[in-house]
């Protein structure tokens, strides 16, 4: 009898598959994707059935058997595209597919993996806790699962501090407890009863949704490239609308979950059927039953952020991108790809098209259009009845300024606040003040494990560095001269905060950033106050330039501007313009006309000049022109090797000998480096970085194929972290 080995891909960093035997027991076909417990090394792991053969360059008694075949494989055309995606972004194929599974699938414990969720019923919902006075426990956890209004399961019930399995007995007996096994269609999701009215869509929007109707049935990618509030959401429900009518499924990405409830809840109001959002919230049986839904056809639209690419689909029709252009799409460790590009490719094996949008398009994106592989479609118009944003550049310099804020803008602040308008202020620095700074001798205070200076958090007193998450207290005196005098330069959100309140002592300032949104529900209260017109002025870092309509917002005013036009990284330019472009977006965008005033020192820069009097679409054309006589991207293709150890002179030299391996593809790629990274020591590693340039993609893939898998077996490899970046988004 002829031996059956599966090549299986292991959830390790290596660039290959391991032989093992059939279980004995065995008969059929077993189909790739499989799910098997296999023992590796000392330790017991899942691992994913590549294929079968009979051979294997291991002798077959040497082999081991695999200990269990496991239910719910990977299906097919998802384990064939994530084999594409990693070998193009040369990462282990075994880490790639790890990260695709959702986590219950990766575990060995199967009572896990048929776990249950316990979610309230329609009266279990309308039961005031207090009411339970007489039965605390069942009170407590009623509240709980209130607030968990998608469920909860095992893993969260334990985390309560007390025994629960009796008082969700006595609930479940009541009748306000429901238990949900993995089969049951719409857990996730509430059905509504009616279905929104839509409005009647202007020729823009109608020439789009056409466009891409005619094609549902064929690969082409769309870049729909329309300003904020020109339409672009409806665009894409009705699309979906009309995919749902041919009974297939839509995959729609958004930037981050909790920055964009709105285009979810449009979506939740509009279709009465079920939608999984797949969250940074849900819990672990919550993501399963989502992904086996969407496997098995129960819902037909999926909403969720980079990693929901990965989403098995049963009756694809349509993938969406959502702002297009954000940086979020790329996933920048472990397995590095970007979400943008790989659904190019999905939705090109899938036979099915790719709408991508944005007010912003990446200059990459707008490339393709140019070459004719994507098919532009534009919104000029704001819909319905919103002005654009009048945008002004105000010249600060010999101006005085006070906190950040010059006097004119003080003064626009005051004037909209007396007209009952709410005013954004954005300035993308957290924290207080970002240097501690000795008076007497001008010594700074650095991280301990950075290259890097530690930032004053006033509300929690502590010096903190925002690369490692080293904290400290302040010191009292100097440590250099013992001078008591340290003095807090440059401004963070937490001193605008404190500024404005003393300025406008009855008005209700807002300060929405990672810090103040951190604990759960702290965000959404923040968000629904700018919403209702309770808060006056909103400070806010990057995260209020994404994808929230302000009604009330009027005036805009952007800070600190001048720090990213002189940054050393080629994409710097793109990202201050998309950033820019996307935080005046924010005004104006009810019947209240915006503005948006911008401080500068360099108000003749060309950059800012082009952006304001020719727009976005101007300014991408000079930034595509400085691209290609610069030879970056889109008009070459790189890679980024970087290492890392604790020791300085080890990731240089393991660079040295990539280096040699590297520069016998010359002239095919071009090598810069190695050089100590930006930052060169982080968290207490050393931090060196090889940037490979091609003149194409295909040029650069041939290159890698032969060199990366064989990094390991360099002399150093093992005293470095090392890894490599394909088409890199940031330098650093
Ligand atoms: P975008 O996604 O480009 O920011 P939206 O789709 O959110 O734009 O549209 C902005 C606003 O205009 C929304 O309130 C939306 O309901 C409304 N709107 C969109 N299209 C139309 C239309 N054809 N007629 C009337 N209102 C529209
Ligand atoms: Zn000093
Ligand atoms: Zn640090």
């Amino acid at each position: 009898m002829t031996a059956r080995i599966l090549k299986i891909a292991v959830p390790v960093p290596l660039y290959k598959c391991f032989d093992y035997l059939a279980p004995s027991e065995c008969n059929e076909t077993v189909a790739a994707g499989t799910r098997a417990v296999i023992q590796f090394g000392k330790r017991q792991l899942i691992g994913i059935v590549i294929s079968e053969h009979a051979t294997s360059d291991v002798p077959v008694n040497k082999l081991r058997a695999i200990k269990q075949l496991l239910p719910q494989p990977l299906p097919a055309e998802l384990l064939h595209f994530l084999q594409w995606a990693a070998s193009y972004y040369q990462q282990p194929i075994g880490e790639a597919l790890n990260h695709a599974l959702p986590a219950l699938l990766r575990q060995i414990d199967q009572q896990q993996v048929l776990a249950s969720l316990w979610q309230l019923s329609e009266a279990g919902r309308l039961q005031n806790a207090d009411a339970l006075s007489r039965a605390p426990r069942q009170a407590e956890l009623l509240r709980q699962l209130q607030q968990h209004i998608h469920g909860m399961d095992k893993s969260q019930l334990d985390r309560l501090d007390f025994k629960w399995r009796d008082s969700l007995r006595a609930l479940e007996k009541k009748g306000w407890v429901m238990r949900l096994s993995q089969s049951d269609a719409g857990a996730l999701v509430q059905h509504r009863a009616h279905i929104a009215t839509k409005p009647l869509l202007n020729d823009e929007q109608k020439h789009a949704v056409d466009t891409v109707a005619a094609s549902l049935d064929n690969f082409q990618a769309f870049l729909l490239e329309g300003i904020t509030g020109s339409g672009k959401t409806e665009v894409y429900l009705q699309l979906v609308e009309q995919v749902i009518l041919k009974n297939e499924q839509s995959l729609i990405l958004v930037p981050e979950i909790n920055l964009t409830p709105q285009l979810i809840s449009r979506f939740e109001e509009r279709f009465s059927i079920p939608i999984a959002v797949l969250h940074s919230g849900l819990n672990n049986s919550q993501r399963l039953l989502a992904w086996q839904q969407a496997r098995d056809n129960q819902v037909q639209i999926i909403i969720g952020t980079r990693s929901a690419l990965f989403t098995p689909l049963a009756k694809p029709g349509l993938i969406i991108i959502d702002e297009e252009h954000d940086s979020s799409y790329k996933q920048q460790d472990s397995f590095r790809y970007h979400a943008r590009d790989l659904a190019l490719v999905r939705a090109k094996r899938l036979n099915i098209p790719l709408l991508m949008g944005s007010a912003t398009p990446s200059l990459e994106s707008l490339y393709n259009c140019q070459q004719g592989r994507y098919q532009r479609l534009a919104l000029t118009r704001r819909a319905g009845k919103a002005l654009p944003p009048k945008l002004q550049l105000l010249d600060v310099r010999r101006k005085p300024m006070q906190e950040g804020l010059s006097d004119h803008l003080v003064a626009a602040i005051k004037q909209t606040l007396a007209n009952k308008s709410q005013v954004l202020l954005f300035l993308n620095r957290r924290g207080y003040a970002p240097t501690l700074l000795c008076h007497d001798c001008g010594w700074v205070m650095p991280c301990p494990r950075c290259d890097a200076r530690l930032t004053y958090h006033h509300y929690r007193k502590l010096m903190r560095c925002h690369h490692c998450g080293h904290e400290t207290r302040p010191p009292d005196a100097c440590p250099e001269c013992q001078c008591k005098e340290l003095i807090n330069i440059g401004i963070g959100t937490e001193r605008l905060e404190q500024h404005l309140n003393s300025l406008f002592p009855d008005k209700h300032v807002s300060r929405i950033d990672s810090d103040t949104t951190s604990r759960k529900g702290s965000l959404d209260k923040k968000l629904a106050e700018a919403h209702s017109g309770e808060a006056d002025i909103l400070i806010g870092t990057q995260m209020l330039a994404k994808g929230h309509d302000f009604p009330h917002v009027t005036l805009v005013g952007i800070l600190d501007v001048d720090s990213s036009l002189f940054s050393s990284d080629f994409r710097a330019p793109e990202f201050m313009a998309q950033q820019l472009i996307q935080v005046a977006g924010r005004a104006g965008r009810a019947e209240k006309p915006g503005q948006v005033i911008i401080q500068t020192h360099h108000p003749e820069h060309p950059l800012l000049q082009t952006l304001l009097h020719h727009g976005y679409a101007a300014f991408a054309k000079s930034a595509l022109i400085e691209r290609q006589l610069a030879s970056f991207p889109p008009y070459s293709a790189l890679a980024l090797l970087r290492a890392e150890a604790t020791q300085a002179y080890l990731p240089g030299k393991f660079l040295e000998q990539a280096f040699e391996r590297l520069s016998l593809y010359q002239p095919a790629v071009e090598l810069f480096g190695p050089f100590p990274s930006p930052m060169e020591r982080r968290a207490g590693r050393y931090r060196h970085q090889l940037l490979i340039q091609a003149t194409s993609r295909a040029a650069l893939q041939q290159c890698m194929n032969k060199v990366i898998p064989a990094l390991n077996t360099l002399a150093d490899a093992n005293k470095v972290r090392w890894s490599i970046d394909i088409d890199p988004q940031s330098m650093l």
